[in-house]
């Protein structure tokens, strides 16, 4: 399985996105080099509610161009799953489908723990000519921290 790093400064900006999204799901892009280190994250506006997400074609041009200008590239999309389970969902097959780039669920999980810190899991896909292809999430890196 290939694998892909996952800053945690990427990591804390993506989960935090999340979790002030609550009770919707957050959107955003994640941005890196070309050895797959995904260094910066920038949220976007969810324009839909709970369930489901859409972009101002506008806003995600300007976080794209935030992103090259920090000298990184656009290299996936994510999202939270603000009820838990990493795996995608139909529409997010669909998405997928379209939108060739590699996808991150975030999910968020408050019913395995007793206090209101909530466990998150995580997933990375990608719809390559039909076929859902996944990969492996490593957390921190340690060439940039
Ligand atoms: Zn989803």
């Amino acid at each position: 399985m290939r694998e892909l790093t996952l800053c945690s400064g990427a990591l804390n900006l993506v989960r935090s996105h999340a979790l002030n999204s609550l009770p919707n799901e957050a959107v955003g892009l994640l941005g890196g080099d070309e050895n797959w280190i995904f260094a910066t994250a920038v949220p976007l506006c969810n324009r839909r509610g709970a369930g489901e997400f859409f972009v101002d074609p506008y806003e995600q041009f300007l976080a794209e161009r935030a992103i090259k200008e920090m000298g990184f590239s656009v290299l996936a999309v994510y999202h939270s799953h603000p009820y838990g389970g990493t795996e995608p969902s139909k529409e997010d097959l669909v998405f997928a489908r379209v939108n060739q780039r590699l996808q991150i669920i975030l999910a968020i999980n408050f019913a395995t723990q007793s206090d209101t810190e909530p466990v998150m899991d995580m997933s990375a896909y990608q719809v390559v000519r039909d076929k859902l292809r996944r990969y492996r999430i490593r957390l921190s890196c340690a060439n940039s921290e």
